[in-house]
């Protein structure tokens, strides 16, 4: 299959990691919109959130609990957000599942 971010897992397209485990990869963003924008990924290709099942219920638990860990890590304790676009109106432009973590700024809120 050809996807972007299983390229960048496998090393194949370069990225600056920041954290990688069995289950997860973490790198930064190529265009960054914020002073602290990192891409969380699972190892295993999910098209999007709206694919996920019931078997993923471990690998999204572990997304969810690195945050923190990532935030203290970029010195985001004023806050952050995190972000997960989903298909075509979410404004998901890579078609593996991915979350947004992003800081360092004030956010706005709606989001466009
Ligand atoms: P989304 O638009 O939510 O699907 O997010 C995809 C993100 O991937 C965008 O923020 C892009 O800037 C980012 N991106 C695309 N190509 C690369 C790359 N080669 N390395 C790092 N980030 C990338
Ligand atoms: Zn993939």
């Amino acid at each position: 299959m050809d996807c972007l971010f299983c390229s960048i897992i496998s090393g194949e397209i370069p990225s600056s990691k920041v954290y990688e485990d069995d289950l997860i990869y973490v790198f930064k963003d190529i265009d960054p919109q914020a002073p602290v924008h990192l891409l969380i990924i699972p190892k295993l290709h999910i098209d999007s959130l709206d694919e996920v099942e019931e078997e993923h219920r471990e690998l999204l638990s572990h997304i969810l609990l690195k945050v923190k860990d990532l935030a203290k890590e970029f010195n985001l304790e004023k806050g952050y957000r995190l972000v997960a676009n989903t298909k075509e109106e979410g404004g998901q432009s890579v078609a593996h599942l991915h979350f947004h973590l992003l800081g360092g700024r004030s956010m706005q809120w709606p989001p466009g």
